[in-house]
């Protein structure tokens, strides 16, 4: 069916991947476990990739946050480690709500200047939801905007965080979009905002996009604000096939869960940080406390990031072997489908399940 077609993604040719095999023949990864679930879905992909063959070696890394010169800080023996290997796969890391510690999730992204958060959205056979035609890619801004992390007291009572909006970010991140949408066959680039509200800020974005357009005369540019986005899309998600959509950073965050929402939750949306030189894969979802330790987790969303990350290494013969494997196992019954997916399959048991496709 339709549905079972890949539901591949290639990479652009920014942030292209050279990385060299190690002494072993093999790539190096860093993997970041992360908290929570991460434990747990980290080592069904570790499982998965060895039952594959995988060429690929993985290097373990703690990220635990030190602070440095009063700010938080990535460890440095991680941050070479990325920086060596050019490729991490990453599990969710908790964020202390209103106190503690800045997001280690927005540090790795600053560090390693990973200005674009690919997140593609596609419905998948026997995952239960309204919609069976979603397909679409959403590309979030990853620096700026309401992240910039600005914020300060002005009186008692009186908070001001700043959005932050700048030129060279809007381009990169809009051109990017453009050169993702050529690389998979989309005709055309959405742009999402609220330049009826922020004038200043989001009319930069939106006028930003105007200007890399014309760089791209095979691709149609449009253009529409963030509620109507998200009206059409739960009414109606088939106009937005042919689209690569592209936001500033916020819009992106709450958009790309709204989009998991409509083909079965978290546990299936993968994404991809795109830097210059480092790309960092992940995937949507947080650390899911609620159902930590408790062989629940769905590992399919870091699955499906690790798919992103293998084709990022031109190792996509992998990617089609291991993602074949996962589809048939999601269509295969609630059986071999975990709870998220109203399935009865234990994180082991879906494992198990890709295992014995593969
Ligand atoms: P969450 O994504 O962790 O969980 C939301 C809901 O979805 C929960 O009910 C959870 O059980 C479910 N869920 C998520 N992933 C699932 C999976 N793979 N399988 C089955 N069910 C799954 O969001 P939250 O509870 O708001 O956040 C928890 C923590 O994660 C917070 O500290 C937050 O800061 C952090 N977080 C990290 C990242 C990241 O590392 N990129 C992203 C989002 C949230």
């Amino acid at each position: 069916s339709v549905l079972r077609n890949s539901i591949r993604h290639a990479s652009s040719n920014v942030a292209a991947y050279n990385g060299k095999k190690n002494a072993n023949g093999k790539y190096t990864v860093t993997m970041i476990e992360g908290d929570g679930i991460g434990v747990e879905i980290s080592q069904a992909v570790k499982d998965i990739y060895a039952a594959a063959g995988v060429p690929i070696e993985w290097e373990p890394v703690d990220v635990t946050p030190i602070i440095k010169d009063g700010r938080t800080a990535i460890p440095d023996v991680a941050i070479e480690s990325i920086n060596r290997n050019l490729v991490a796969l990453k599990g969710p890391l908790a964020t202390p709500v209103g106190k503690g510690h800045v997001s280690l999730n927005l540090t790795l992204r600053r560090t390693f200047n990973l200005f674009a958060n690919v997140r593609p959205c596609k419905s998948i056979e026997g995952c239960a939801t309204a919609y069976d035609n979603v397909d679409t890619v959403l590309i979030r801004e990853n620096t700026e905007g309401e992240y910039s992390g600005i914020e300060h007291v002005v009186v008692p009572g009186v908070v001001q965080s700043i959005k932050l909006i700048t030129r060279p970010a809007c381009e990169r991140v809009i051109r990017y979009a453009f050169q993702y949408a050529q690389s998979i066959g989309k005709t055309r680039v959405l742009v999402v905002h609220k330049a009826s509200i922020m004038k200043m800020s989001d009319g930069l974005f939106l006028k930003t996009a105007q200007d890399i357009a014309k760089e791209f005369p095979d691709i149609k540019l449009e253009s529409e604000i963030l509620d109507n986005t998200c009206l059409r899309m739960v009414t109606d998600p088939e106009p937005y096939k042919p689209v690569v959509m592209v936001m500033p950073n916020l819009y992106g965050d709450i958009l790309s869960d709204m989009c998991s929402g409509l083909i079965g939750g978290l546990g299936l949306t993968p994404s991809g940080n795109m830097g210059d030189k480092v790309s960092i894969f992940e995937a949507v979802h947080g650390s899911a406390p609620d159902i930590a330790g408790k062989g629940l987790a769905n590992p399919t969303a870091l699955l499906l990031s690790s798919m992103m990350m293998l084709r990022h290494m031109k190792l996509n013969e992998y990617a089609d072997k291991i993602e074949s494997a996962i589809l048939a196992t999601l269509a295969s019954g609630p059986a071999n489908i975990t709870r998220d997916l109203k399935g009865t399959a234990s994180t082991k048991h879906y494992t198990e399940q890709v295992i014995s496709r593969l």
